[in-house]
């Protein structure tokens, strides 16, 4: 007899099915063309809203292409566990807000014009310029997880432990990357709803889901896992 599949099994099969249904492609299709829209009316307001926000209209849609790719071929996997509880939704959904709905919403529309603020112009240099580690980071780090990452937390059926390319020395080479991101979009986007509010929804976002997801690596990986942990830091290499 087949073991009962776990609650987070059947809840990421359901979500599979889901996406593959025609209303899941229309979704994804309405999506698209909301974000191309969205997109679009930004950089029609191009002086209005000031080239920081211009370079971070440009490294987030480079950051969407490369997520892509690995988003659509990943779908196929097949989830065997993870953690799909109220708190990992609410920090994706708060990320969501954030790093792409917000920002966006000012871009398109500057309906958050109150919450502006200025910056010196070096300020605005430097977020620019860090857009290229962040986009270096974010591309390696996607690579080389290949088949076994995924957006929320979850294992795949033959989920390998990766710990080679970025993360031979580094654990979370991509949330240093999403954090490279967040701490620069308030320099880029001079507001304090479409800039400034990522950090605080990234910072709860490391302090809660990593120990979540070192655990549930422990727990595949066993010896293998805190061997690595020996070898490799966090964030920053050892
Ligand atoms: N925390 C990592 C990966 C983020 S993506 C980073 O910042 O680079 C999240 C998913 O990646 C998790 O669901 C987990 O299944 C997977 N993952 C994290 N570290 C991994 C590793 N070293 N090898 C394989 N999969 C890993």
């Amino acid at each position: 007899m087949s073991p009962a599949p776990s609650p987070s099994t059947t809840a990421a099969s359901n979500k599979t099915a889901l996406m593959n249904s025609p209303l899941g492609k229309a979704l994804s299709v309405f999506s698209a063309l909301l974000l191309l829209a969205a997109i679009a009316a930004s950089v029609m307001r191009l002086s209005l809203n000031g080239w920081g926000a211009m370079v971070w209209l440009a490294s987030f849609t480079v950051m969407v292409l490369i997520r892509a790719p690995h988003a659509q071929r990943n779908r196929a996997n097949e989830i065997t566990g993870g953690r799909t509880d109220w708190v990992e939704r609410l920090l994706l959904l708060a990320m969501f807000a954030t790093m792409m709905a917000l920002p966006l919403l000012q871009l398109a529309t500057g309906v958050l014009g109150f919450a502006d603020y200025a910056l010196p112009a070096w300020a605005t240099w430097l977020g620019a310029l860090l857009q290229l580690p962040y986009l270096w980071l974010f591309w390696r780090s996607h690579t080389d997880l290949g088949r076994n990452w995924s957006p929320g937390l979850e294992l795949r059926r033959t989920h390998e432990l990766v710990t080679h390319g970025v993360y031979q020395r580094v654990r979370h080479p991509m949330y240093a990357a999403i954090w490279l991101a967040a701490l620069t979009q308030p320099l880029l986007i001079h507001n304090a709803i479409a800039g400034l509010l990522v950090i605080p929804a990234f910072a709860a976002m490391w302090f809660i889901r990593v120990p979540h997801e070192e655990a549930m690596m422990r727990a595949e990986f066993g010896d293998s896992y805190d061997l690595y942990c020996e070898r490799a830091g966090r964030l920053m290499p050892r």
